[in-house]
């Protein structure tokens, strides 16, 4: 007979560094032995309904076929070759697709193989668009408090700087402006007031639009994203929007920008672009960001270039990824989870201890005043779901193909094992 526990686990444990864990303490991770729809399927043969998608990749559940076969079609091909000097087709496909689903003027795509790194790469652009432009000394970021962008050096000073995770690097983080959102007609005044008496040192301003996502599943209204881009606009500064949590029809759009009317110099992409199979990132610049770029010196050529970019694989998933949102209701699908998700979760705000409910899209969140982290994930296992509180927060982002049944037992899952802690 089979044994329960693989025989790859304990050995490979004892070597594999894992994401945010304090190793010492950290007892060995749930082995998966197969994923199908929104589905995780464990080595002992449970099968928990997957409340986060992966890190909100998995935007068409696991296995997807239309996304298996374009995957094996382009292995039969080219798995991947350098985009330096050379051409595939996923690749240019994809970045045309790209181009047509956002709004004008967004149109040329820089590839990259995470979302830290499309961050970069905004950074990079809005800074050397000014270099180019002659103006040296604007090389600061404005972000905003509460925002996530990224765990690498650059994007790490642009993160909130207490409650995200890198406080303890502060010493050697470049430093930034982090500022408050501007949802409050004093805190729109102090944001404008920054951007003017700063103007000449900043580069550019970066938002998650509509919600904030790492940094806790805040949401803000489409009125704080126009204030957001409106000032941007008259101080002369660009605009960055990071969707790698929003796009590709979390919030229930296709970007979470159509909330509103604001639309950015630079879009970061990452997560869902490739429906959650490949890892996969874009940053696409607006035409007059691109032709700062346009002069006859290599010296104003955009100077990055990851080994990986446009890797043919990944490019030929998220091709298929959009014939999916083309061809099936998936944004529709999003809006329905949307309801069930606040019919399920508002009654929770009755709840002492329940300091907010949020709903967007396919987003659900409950804070509360304090959990423990350990205590509920192990209570949400007990409940046959996987979701993963942080912070203070409990959220689901399931696939966007979830049934109705498998929400009702997210929701249910969620809604027990919070009365139970906190009654
Ligand atoms: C996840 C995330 C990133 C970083 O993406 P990685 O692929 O983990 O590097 C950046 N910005 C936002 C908004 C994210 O949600």
């Amino acid at each position: 007979m089979a044994s329960l526990t693989p025989d790859w686990l304990e050995p490979g444990f004892k070597h594999i560094w894992l994401p945010y864990t304090q190793m010492q303490t950290a007892k060995t991770p749930i082995p998966v032995i197969a994923a199908k729809g929104a589905r995780l399927i464990l080595a002992d043969g449970r099968e928990l309904i997957d409340g986060i998608a992966s890190w909100w990749t998995v935007a068409h559940g696991y296995r997807h076929p239309h996304i298996e076969n374009a995957i094996k079609k382009q292995l039969e091909t080219i798995p991947h070759v350098m985009l330096g000097g050379l051409a595939h087709r996923p690749a240019f496909t994809l970045a045309a697709r790209l181009a047509a689903l956002l709004p004008d003027p967004l149109e040329r795509v820089f590839f990259s193989d995470s979302g830290s790194v499309a961050v970069e790469v905004a950074l990079k652009m809005a800074m050397q668009y000014w270099l180019n432009k002659g103006q040296k000394a604007r090389t600061k970021i404005v972000s905003f408090k509460g925002g996530y962008h990224g765990d690498t050096l650059g994007t790490m000073a642009i993160c909130d700087p207490e409650e995200g995770m890198h406080a303890m690097f502060a010493g050697a983080l470049l430093p930034q402006y982090v500022v408050d959102l501007p949802d409050t007609p004093e805190r729109r005044a102090a944001f404008a007031g920054l951007l003017r008496t700063h103007a000449n040192e900043i580069a550019a301003v970066i938002v998650e639009p509509m919600v904030q996502g790492a940094g806790g599943m805040r949401m803000m209204s489409p009125e704080t994203l126009n204030a957001i881009a409106d000032e941007t606009r008259k101080a002369g500064n660009l605009l960055i929007f990071d969707e790698i949590f929003t796009g590709f029809g979390r919030t229930g759009k296709m970007f979470a920008m159509e909330h509103a009317e604001a639309v950015p110099d630079i879009v970061c992409l990452g997560k869902a672009i490739s429906g959650g199979f490949l890892p996969l990132a874009a940053t696409v610049a607006a035409r007059h960001v691109f032709e700062a770029f346009l002069s006859d010196s290599s010296s104003t050529a955009l100077m990055h270039g990851p080994t990986f970019m446009g890797n043919a694989l990944a490019c030929a998933a998220a091709n298929a990824s959009l014939d999916l949102f083309e061809r099936e209701p998936r944004l529709v699908h999003a809006l329905h989870i949307q309801s069930r998700l606040k019919a399920a979760l508002e009654p929770l705000r009755a709840v002492p201890g329940v300091r907010d409910v949020r709903v967007l899209g396919a987003i659900g969140a409950v804070e509360l005043d304090r959990l423990d982290k350990d205590d509920l994930r192990s209570r949400f296992l007990t409940e046959g779901v996987w979701i993963r509180p942080f912070g203070n927060i409990v959220y689901v982002t399931p696939p966007l193909t979830i049934n109705e049944a498998e929400v009702a037992q997210l929701t249910s899952a969620i809604v027990k094992v919070i009365s139970a802690v906190y009654r």
